[in-house]
């Protein structure tokens, strides 16, 4: 059965992934279901797809298997995109979810409710057994939030509002809700098709 190594260190990703890529014969894994460590690789590119290709490659070539890397990431009009690649790290190297919307909601208080727009990104790169790459991306639209709600998803969930869930916040989606309308989602039924499936 093809196996092959999902590359990241996210659980909230990881299910995303392995509920939206319910492929029967496929197997998802991780560096620790091998009995390794979550790989340390450093995000030295200026794009999603580059950080994708930098975890991508290195999964592929430490564990000699298909590999598959998300880079994601929340682009907030008000900020001018930021935090972008950045957002994981986007109150500091070890900032929490819980950090990270925080100085969210507060680089944007007194912004007004039309000013708020925003979307997450996901770019998805895929290499085969033979080392060939596909490359998939998805795009979410919505705006932030004033205050965290819900206890779903993870990272910006709590405050990212989608347009097609109105009044509600991507942490109140269940799993398939979000997969439904998320970028990840998005990414991930164009990379089924690639898959075969
Ligand atoms: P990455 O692991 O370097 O791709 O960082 C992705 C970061 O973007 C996460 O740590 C979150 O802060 C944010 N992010 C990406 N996708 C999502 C999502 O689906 N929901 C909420 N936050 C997300």
């Amino acid at each position: 059965m093809p196996r092959v190594i999902v590359a990241t260190g996210n659980r909230g990703k990881l299910a995303e992934i392995r509920s939206a890529l319910d492929l029967s014969g496929w197997e998802f894994v991780t560096a620790p279901d091998l009995g390794s460590s979550t790989l340390d690789v450093e995000e030295t590119g200026s794009t999603f797809e580059e950080n994708a290709r930098l975890k991508a490659q290195a999964y592929h070539e430490t564990f000699g298997l298909p590999a598959l890397a998300d880079d994601s990431g929340l682009e907030v009009d008000a900020l001018g995109g930021e935090p972008g690649v950045y957002s994981s790290r986007y109150a500091g190297l070890d900032a929490t979810d819980a950090d990270n919307n925080a100085k969210l909601l507060a680089a944007l208080e007194g912004v007004p409710a039309g000013q708020r727009g925003a979307r997450f990104r996901s770019v998805i790169v895929y290499i085969d057994a033979d080392g060939a790459e596909t490359v998939v991306d998805g795009a979410c639209e919505g705006s932030i939030g004033v205050e965290a709600h819900g206890s779903g998803g993870f990272g910006y969930d709590p405050i990212f509002l989608p347009s097609q869930a109105p009044g509600r916040t991507m942490a109140d989606l269940g799993m398939a809700e979000k997969n439904a309308i998320s970028h990840r989602g998005a990414a991930l039924r164009a990379l089924r098709g690639v898959l075969g499936e």
